[in-house]
């Protein structure tokens, strides 16, 4: 497969998952698709909580399913699409905040550079991101004066 299919088989997956969205408060879904080392893929969508404060993203879902897979350490790209349920708007979604944080621990487990994958919706605009560009001077566990423990 070429690296142009992968990247589209990625975000077809992230599009799947964002069918999926418990977003009832928001009406914005958001999939995401992480691929591991050996080419298998796992998946997330955000899932949100009548307390708000609970709701959790797509990304951050879809890697904390991977570490449960005990595979937290084979991630190698993550791809992220969004949208309102609605249809409106076809804009390019980049993760928040608190996912960047959490794909910066997933590349320092890693051990390798973690590519991002952002995409409309539709899956007909992709574009590439990396950890250090959407988080710079990202705190990781170097500044706990720990060094990540690949478990596998
Ligand atoms: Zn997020």
């Amino acid at each position: 497969m070429t690296r142009e299919a992968e990247i589209a088989e990625l975000v077809t997956a992230a599009r799947a998952a964002m069918a999926n969205a418990h977003a009832p408060y928001s009406r914005f879904a958001v999939g995401a698709a992480v691929r591991l080392t050996d080419g298998s893929i796992v998946t997330g969508c955000n899932f949100e909580n009548a307390s708000y404060g609970l709701s959790l993203c797509a990304e951050t879902v879809a890697l904390a399913t991977v570490n449960a897979q005990g595979r937290f350490a084979d991630v190698a790209a993550i791809a992220v699409v969004g949208g309102a349920m609605d249809g409106a708007g076809a804009a390019i979604v980049t993760p928040c905040g608190r996912c960047r944080q959490v794909m910066n621990e997933a590349e320092q487990i890693a051990g390798r550079p973690l590519a991002i994958y952002c995409a409309t919706p539709d899956g007909a605009q992709i574009v590439e991101h990396t950890v250090a560009a959407l988080l710079p001077h990202a705190f990781g566990p170097a500044d706990l004066g720990i060094t990540p423990v690949r478990k596998n």
